[in-house]
């Protein structure tokens, strides 16, 4: 939680803090409020193509528009939905939310018919039970095909209880969506695991990508995870990447694809609804 704080510069909800019984019923009262009331947002990423800089997904990052503290980012909200569960309820509304919006994409724009969406499950949303139902039912009402939707899972979510994650795993593949694991190499996963999981994607955390352009050790790692990803036939996504000397050396080490604020910051739908225009031009 101190380095979240640390990287985003703002004060967070921290997990480990005690918080009095009447701090808790406050944080769930009014996340339960802006669940009723419309408050939350979801905001899209765009992720592309290495070589050809084209969209080939976007990413589905939520947002809480708080009547009296402005936008606020998930570092804010998302560790007390998770402490106190109101995480299913609102990870379930990012998830239909963002299989809403990819079939609207679609339905408005001949570009969007490769578009992929990418929604992020928190721990507890792992673990919960009805979480296949779910996904189903959000692409079901959306009309949306199974493979246009990639979930994104860290390695601790899969590490925590393996076998329990396996099942979940092979339940959702078998709904058709594909898998990722996000925030690769700051949790500790092991490669024999990795080769049982029918995992599509791993993402390499940005900060492996922040110092790559300067730093030799980093440019070995992130080497290794592109071997990795062709060994076991998963894309690789870079995260965070904000300049071209980033780019450039992600570019050469053969990383697939690419996520940061170099192609783009977490937008408005209308914004990716401009960006799949040009990509048709
Ligand atoms: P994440 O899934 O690893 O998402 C990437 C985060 O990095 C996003 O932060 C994005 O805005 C930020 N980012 C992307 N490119 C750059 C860059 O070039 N530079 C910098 N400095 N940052 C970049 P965001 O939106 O604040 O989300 C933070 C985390 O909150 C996410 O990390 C994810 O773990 C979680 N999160 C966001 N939305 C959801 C959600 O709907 N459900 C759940 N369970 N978690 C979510
Ligand atoms: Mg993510
Ligand atoms: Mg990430
Ligand atoms: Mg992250």
């Amino acid at each position: 939680a101190a380095k979240r704080a640390g990287r985003n510069g703002y004060a967070i909800f921290d997990p480990t803090m005690t918080l009095s019984v009447l701090e808790e019923a406050q944080q769930r009262a009014d996340i339960e409020h802006a669940l009723e009331h419309d408050e939350f947002r979801v905001l899209y990423q765009p992720v592309v193509d290495m070589t050809t800089q084209q969209l080939i997904a976007v990413e589905a990052l939520v947002r809480w528009q708080h009547p009296r503290d402005g936008l606020l980012g998930p570092y804010h909200f998302i560790a007390s939905a998770e402490a106190n569960g109101l995480i299913v309820p609102l990870g379930r509304w990012v998830l239909r939310q963002a299989c809403a919006q990819l079939a609207r994409w679609r339905a408005e724009s001949p570009a969007a018919a490769g578009l992929h969406v990418n929604v992020n499950l928190s721990a507890r949303q792992f673990q919960y039970a009805g979480l296949v139902e779910d996904v189903a039912e959000a692409l079901a009402d959306a009309g949306l095909d199974a493979a246009s939707l990639t979930l994104e899972i860290t390695e601790s979510m899969l590490m925590a209880d393996i076998e329990t994650a396996k099942e979940t795993l092979y339940a959702l593949r078998g709904l058709g969506v594909r898998l990722a694991i996000d925030d690769f190499g700051t949790g500790y996963s092991s490669l024999s695991y990795l080769k049982q999981l029918p995992v599509d994607v791993i993402k390499i955390d940005k900060t492996f990508v922040d110092e790559v352009h300067i730093d030799e050790d980093d440019v070995a790692l992130v080497d290794a995870v592109a071997g990795l990803g062709q060994a076991l036939k998963m894309k690789t996504v870079a995260e965070g990447i904000e300049t071209d000397a980033q780019w450039d050396t992600l570019r050469k080490i053969g990383i697939d694809h690419g996520q940061g604020y170099l192609f783009g910051r977490p937008a408005e739908q209308e914004r990716i609804l401009e960006m799949l225009a040009v990509t048709v031009a």
